[in-house]
């Protein structure tokens, strides 16, 4: 695998919007053949036609996560397409926020599902391929929320820890097989990921935290600095936020 950008093969989970669409934007710029999966079929199919017409390879796969089915077809219509997988962005993700109190067990379903089962399954689906090419790139997409927790955040911050803890065992794991390992915690970024949230206090101090929101663009610049390094050179894990931001 080579350090370029160029021609690596790069699934993105959770590419109808917010970072993922930013990263596809970015890296498909520079040349990467990129896979598109997320639910909006829309979203994503307007968006391949959009990279394609600017000179860019992409495909899109409409892909739930939650589905080890889906997760494997995406991954699998990669292969199919452009013959190989160099890099996964398990992107996708939810944060409908709320005190535990209130005990909206849907919301701390769908995080689980989706923030946590949804990564693992990524992982399960492109191992294979990367063990028997003997190359590889996982990057895993946590949060501030990995590093800490405050009162409302609770479940989310228990997926983000999770993924942290996750990426590291699997980078421990991965030596034999040459497989490069990042995990990338974002701080406010201006996503539609706030939308998920319907409880009245808590998306009132969320929006009052997102005032400072950088935009998405951040996110591809480290997903493509920790992508673009030489082969020996695994960027293991980068946290950032707003300057602004005290949190
Ligand atoms: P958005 O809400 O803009 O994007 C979330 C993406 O996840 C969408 O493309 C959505 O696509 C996809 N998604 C949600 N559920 C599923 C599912 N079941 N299957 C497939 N795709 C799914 O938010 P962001 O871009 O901000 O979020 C991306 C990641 O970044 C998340 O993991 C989030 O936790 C993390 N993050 C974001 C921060 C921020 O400030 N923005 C800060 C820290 C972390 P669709 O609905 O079409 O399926």
């Amino acid at each position: 695998m080579s350090s370029e950008i160029k021609g690596k093969v790069i699934v993105i989970t959770g590419a109808s919007s917010g970072l993922g669409e930013a990263a596809a934007r970015l890296l498909s710029a520079k040349g990467a053949r990129i896979v598109l999966g997320a639910r909006r079929a829309e979203r994503i199919e307007s968006l391949a036609k959009e990279l394609i017409a600017q000179g860019g390879e992409a495909i899109a796969v409409t892909t739930d996560v939650v589905s080890r089915e889906e997760m494997d077809a995406l991954v699998n219509a990669a292969v199919t397409k452009f013959g190989r997988i160099d890099v996964l962005i398990n992107n996708a993700g939810l944060m409908p926020n709320s005190p535990l109190e209130m005990l909206k067990v849907e919301d701390w379903d769908r995080m689980i599902d989706v923030n946590l089962r949804g990564v693992l399954y990524g992982i399960a689906s492109v191992l294979p391929h990367m063990k028997a090419q003997k190359s590889g790139h996982i990057i895993n997409v946590s949060s501030v929320s990995g590093h800490k927790v405050s009162p409302g955040t609770a479940v989310y911050a228990a997926t983000k820890h999770g993924v942290r803890i996750i990426s590291e065992g699997l980078r421990q794991e991965v030596k034999p097989y040459n497989i490069r390992t990042t995990i990338v915690s974002p701080g406010a970024v201006a996503t539609e990921l706030p939308d998920s949230i319907t409880e009245a206090d808590i998306a009132a101090s969320v929006k009052e935290i997102y005032k400072t929101a950088i935009p998405a663009e951040s996110f591809a610049r480290v997903v493509a600095f920790a992508i673009e390094q030489p082969e020996e050179v695994d960027i293991n894990e980068i946290l950032f936020r707003p300057t602004a931001q005290e949190y």
